[in-house]
């Protein structure tokens, strides 16, 4: 049958001597492949449309189960143009998409995810100094809305309230206080601070409209993206495989 939805598309590859194959995460039904046919004659001004980070409006033929559906029409809804002037915004766009593309299966919309994502890309090309906050906030509601919430109030070991720094425990895969640590300790773990712990819970509660308002420190971001990382490593599928985490991993550790 012919359906429509909004679309972001998230890789394309070359296919035959003059098709494109897009892999994109859609609204109404989840991450999708399609195929272009012919989009790589000369002069069809579909090519350019087609391109990564692109948020369409898609009309295609959609049978469930099928592994690839037909590209019909698709049209520009926004080309988040300004996310491709700055490098970093490109290495944090690429990896809200790799993400996307990596974790979801076919065929299972969320269209909650579906507008963060957008949200995200959007922010990511207007605001191209805080790419850092904006990308710490979409990892934080991408696991929450997946059903992984990370539990930052209390010890995930002795229950008590945090009024410490707390320590990631990688055997336990959450975070727990500075006496349940001394049992428990390991190569992989790592602090989160007191003050740290404090800004999780603005990440949770604050309208993305609003993230600016968020104070977060450097150390903030670093610890948080250590945690969320560490976190969602553990509990998403297919996550240790997105290796665009790595480029990223580089601007919440640098020095300057
Ligand atoms: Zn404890």
């Amino acid at each position: 049958m012919i359906v429509s939805s909004k679309g972001i598309i998230l890789k394309i590859f070359p296919y035959s001597n003059t098709s494109i194959i897009c892999n994109v995460f859609t609204e109404t039904y989840g991450k999708i492949t399609l195929i272009s046919k012919g989009v790589r004659k000369p002069k069809n001004p579909q090519l350019s449309i087609l391109q990564p980070f692109h948020l369409l409006d898609l009309t295609f033929y959609y049978k469930k189960n099928r592994s690839m559906h037909i590209l019909k029409e698709a049209d520009i809804t926004s080309d988040f143009s300004h996310l491709r002037e700055d490098l970093s915004s490109i290495v944090f766009g690429s990896a809200i998409n790799n993400i996307i593309n990596r974790i979801f299966e076919e065929d299972f919309p969320n269209e909650v995810i579906f507008r963060l994502c957008t949200k995200s890309l959007d922010l990511l090309s207007k605001n191209l100094r805080n790419n850092k906050v904006i990308f710490i906030f979409f990892l934080y509601h991408l696991s929450k809305q997946l059903g992984f919430m990370p539990s930052y109030k209390s010890c995930n070991s002795c229950n008590q309230k945090f009024k410490n720094d707390a320590i990631f425990s990688s055997s336990l895969n959450a975070l727990i206080c500075d006496q349940c640590i001394i049992h428990q300790s390991m190569d992989l773990d790592f602090v989160i601070k007191f003050l740290t712990l404090q800004k999780i819970d603005l990440v949770n509660k604050t309208h993305i409209n609003q993230i600016f308002e968020v104070d977060l420190s450097k150390d903030n971001l670093s610890e948080l993206f250590n945690f969320l990382i560490a976190f969602m490593n553990s509990n998403i599928n297919h996550m240790l495989k997105v290796n665009s985490i790595k480029e990223v991993t580089k601007f919440y550790h640098e020095r300057n």
